[in-house]
């Protein structure tokens, strides 16, 4: 019988994927994903055959998949960080009742928000949020709504999809927001490229955050009340005294 396993790699290097993805990797007879994903992968498995598509091609991508599970095929679905997370696993699951015979198995992986916070150091050592500036599929309005609770609640918050081609300044309009409830010096911290080349760390003010250059591929992080700038590292405290 066939199966679907929907895998998050992680952020791109081959150290930071899980065993398990490794695994359902090695199983499955076809790779498929969004074609920068399958690219990562495809260095690990150069024989294995890959159904890549571009950025816009989800529900295409997730639909095929599904055809081949459910035809007998042994199929992994592969996304960037964790599957679960803005990832495949969930539109997947949604259309899983249309196709009956196929088994599906997700398998986590290391999100940006967990791999990008090791390289500034323990941002998120106490209650934290997550939330994605990409208004593509989510309006705006309960962006800045969830953005305005967030800092009304003090939580360590890791901002994913900071801008793209056709919105480069979410991030500043964020920054806005924060800037309504928390302090201007509230530590903030950047990441780029996270496991890929060209990574980057950077930590700054949230006021510098709101001028500061993101793309696709940067992760964000702004810090709660308590957090802290130590040895250059970013430092949410857990509420020990050291
Ligand atoms: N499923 C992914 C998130 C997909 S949304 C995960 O769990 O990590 C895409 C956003 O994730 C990007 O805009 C960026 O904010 C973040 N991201 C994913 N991979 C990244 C990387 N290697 N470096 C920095 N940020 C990354």
């Amino acid at each position: 019988m066939g199966k679907l396993y929907v895998v998050g790699i992680g952020p791109g290097d081959a150290q930071n994927m899980t065993a398990a993805a490794r695994a359902a990797l090695d199983k499955a007879e076809l790779i498929c994903g969004y074609t920068g994903y399958v690219e990562l992968v495809r260095p690990l498995y150069p024989d294995k055959p890959v159904f890549a598509t571009g950025m816009t091609g989800e529900l295409t991508r997730c639909r095929f998949c599904l055809e081949q599970a459910a035809a007998g095929k042994t199929v992994a679905l592969v996304c960037s960080g964790d599957a679960g997370v803005y990832g495949m696993a969930a539109p997947v699951l949604e259309l899983a009742p249309n196709y009956p015979g196929a088994k599906i198995e997700i398998v986590s992986g290391v999100t940006a928000a967990l791999s990008g916070a090791a390289l500034l150091g323990a941002p998120l050592g106490h209650d934290f949020c997550v939330i994605s500036l990409s208004d593509r599929l989510t309006d705006w309005e309960l962006i800045e709504r969830r953005l305005r609770c967030a800092a009304k609640g003090d939580f360590a918050i890791c901002l994913y999809n900071p801008a793209s081609h056709g919105r480069p300044d979410h991030l500043r309009r964020a920054c806005g927001i924060l800037l309504e409830e928390k302090r201007p010096d509230t530590v903030c911290g950047l990441v780029k490229n996270i496991g890929r080349a060209g990574e980057s760390v950077r930590i700054l003010r949230l006021d510098a955050l709101r001028d500061a250059e993101a793309d696709m591929f940067t992760t964000v992080f702004v810090g709660s009340e308590a957090t802290k700038e130590i040895l250059g590292r970013m430092v949410t405290p857990r509420g020990y005294r050291p």
